[in-house]
């Protein structure tokens, strides 16, 4: 087999441009991630990009750290009226979220 890892070229520090430094790759799919705390002190990968349509994740950086807020859906609906981004975790737009939810 051909190893063409030399093509996924992945400058170090292409995700270090958010203010906490939290911004990462997913490990299954290389997406562009972030990782947030949730109120339960979980730690929630999330899409970067906010999802106009889906989105149910508000985030906000607090003393160096995201945090995440899972919204419930009138509100979530309620913010995306009112064009506040809004993110999605990241389980459920991964193409690998199968092989994760095993662990
Ligand atoms: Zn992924």
């Amino acid at each position: 087999m051909n190893q063409s890892r030399g093509l996924f070229q992945q400058p170090p520090n292409a995700f270090a441009d958010t203010p906490d430094g939290s911004r990462k790759t997913c490990r299954s799919c290389r997406q562009p991630i972030l990782w947030a705390v949730t109120d339960r002190q979980a730690l929630m990968p999330i899409d970067v990009d906010p999802d106009p349509k889906h989105g149910n994740i508000s985030t906000y950086v607090k003393d160096g750290t995201r945090h995440a807020v899972v919204l419930a859906k009138s509100k979530a609906a309620a913010m995306r009226a009112a064009k506040q981004p809004l993110h999605v975790a990241h389980f459920s737009t991964c193409p690998h979220a199968a092989n994760w939810r095993r662990r």
